[in-house]
């Protein structure tokens, strides 16, 4: 079967990438493949199985079509700039079907500095099932079209097994990208990059500011649907942040158990940059470097580009809070809210109670035994119950397409991770199907809803390299 690659990243400048090939690996094998986003792509999953599939997932074998190659960009990194990042172990097959087709971990680029351009098999499966938990709740993010395990080990904190991951996106586009060109004073790549992400993700958007705009709006909804099922993006690096507004980067992710604004995962934040709470201001902040990047393009007049992109920059915190508003009032089935305190109290409470954030909202569609049954403080559960019911009729069918029953609870993934480093994939398998139907009960299944025993608490995420 020959692939239908349209590359029209690789049409761009030679600034924009590196070329670069796979490395092949001894003894890949097939662990997963996403059947259903195979047939969207109209690619035949069949042949994706056959060894001339499993070649080219695993990097052994580069299809008719393709040109690989490696994205250029920079990156804000834990608030310090690095003008040179790059994809140091992602390479870009092509695209088929307008979306981008990327292997991550099949070896080293000229991007790579000291690292060795390789997966685990822990990061491959983690992104594997929260990219796809995200997918099927609603949220926008990057797919996962393959996990193939190398067959090799790469030398971690210890010797693991490889893996190699199949990503699929609207574009691998980052603010990053747009500062590495700034940070080079290079204004005719810069604009290149505004006409070729316009063209690709805002079509009938023209310019800088236009582009600004429209990442803006996308970044202040999509944060409001991070918050909205308790995820934790742990790593908001502007290399991190796409321009198309899709999740990027599951590395340190998590969702919350119990509700604690303050939460953190990743075992690098410290300081707790990338904290549940923070991750608006921190999109806010990610964008204003953007609107800096894209400064000398916005207006040849540099007081004018300023003030232009300071408007677009302030519309951020009301867009981000209408779109947290409606999320959160489709969560509590309450379409006509228009009462923000109704929200925050229960929010307040729960962090209080330290109330599983997932199982709060669903079984508050379940009827009121079900919800208390949350709390410990009956009393002001049941306050908060009653206020809720006497403002306004609840579209409960809503909230169950708002709340999900089943999230990627962190405990579990690393439960099936452990399964799979043992060569046991089904733990893996039975989760990941399990996912893909979060807003259905699956009552057979109701050990993937709990949280975890006090035993069963993992602290932090690590770092998916
Ligand atoms: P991340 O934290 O995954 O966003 O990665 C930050 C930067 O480090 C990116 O430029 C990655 O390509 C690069 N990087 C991460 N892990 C590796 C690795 N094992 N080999 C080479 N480059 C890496
Ligand atoms: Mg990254």
């Amino acid at each position: 079967m020959v692939l239908p690659f349209q590359n029209t990243y690789a049409r761009l400048p030679g600034s924009f990438f590196e070329k670069a090939q796979p490395t092949p690996v001894v003894q890949p094998s097939l662990i997963v493949l996403n059947d259903e986003l195979a047939l969207t792509l109209g690619v035949d999953p069949e042949f994706l199985r056959s060894k001339e599939g499993l070649a080219i997932l695993a990097g052994n074998a580069i299809p008719e079509g393709a040109e690989p190659l490696a994205m250029a960009y920079a990156g804000h990194q834990f608030g310090g700039f690095s003008p040179q990042l790059g994809d140091g172990r992602a390479i870009l097959l092509g695209e088929i079907g307008g979306k981008d087709i990327q292997l991550k971990g099949a070896g080293p680029t000229p991007f790579s500095r000291r690292g060795d351009g390789r997966s685990a098999l822990g990061p491959v499966l983690r992104e594997y099932l929260v990219s796809e938990a995200m997918h099927a709740m609603g949220i926008p993010t990057t797919r996962a079209l393959a996990a193939v395990a190398s067959g090799e080990l790469v030398l971690r904190e210890a010797p693991e097994k490889g893996g190699i991951f199949t990503r699929v996106a609207s574009s691998h586009l980052r603010i990053g990208t747009a500062q590495f060109f700034a940070a080079r004073r290079d204004l005719e790549s810069l604009k290149a990059l505004v006409e070729y992400a316009n063209r690709r993700h805002y079509p009938g958007t023209t310019g800088a500011l236009g582009l600004l705009q429209k990442v803006i709006t996308r970044q202040a909804e999509l944060v409001a649907k991070w918050m909205g099922v308790g995820f934790i993006h742990g790593v908001m690096n502007t290399d991190n942040m796409s321009l198309s507004g899709e999740t990027i980067d599951y590395g340190p992710c998590a969702f919350m158990d119990h509700f604690d604004p303050a939460r953190k995962f990743s075992y690098i934040d410290q300081q707790g940059r990338y904290a549940y709470q923070n991750q608006p201001g921190i999109a806010q902040w990610n964008l204003t470097r953007l609107a800096e990047a894209l400064l000398p393009l916005i207006d040849n007049d540099a007081e004018k580009a300023v003030e232009l992109a300071k408007a677009e920059l302030e519309n951020f915190p009301a867009l981000f809070k209408a779109a947290y508003h409606e999320v959160f009032s489709k969560k509590i089935g309450l379409v006509q809210n228009k009462d923000e305190e109704l929200i925050q109290s229960l929010l307040d409470l729960m962090a209080k109670e330290k109330a599983d954030f997932t199982l709060v909202f669903r079984c508050l569609g379940e009827g009121r035994e079900s919800f208390l049954a949350q709390f410990q403080n009956d009393a002001k559960a049941r306050e908060w119950h009653d206020r809720w019911q006497t403002s306004g009729e609840p579209d409960t069918s809503l909230m169950h397409t708002m709340n999900p029953a089943f999230i990627p609870r962190n405990h579990r993934i690393e439960e099936v991770i452990e399964a799979a480093k043992q060569d046991n994939f089904y733990p893996f398998r039975e989760l990941l199907r399990v996912l893909q139907r979060p807003y259905l009960n699956q009552p057979e299944f109701s050990k993937y809803q709990r949280p975890p025993a006090p035993d069963e608490v993992v602290c932090a995420t690590f770092c998916g390299t």
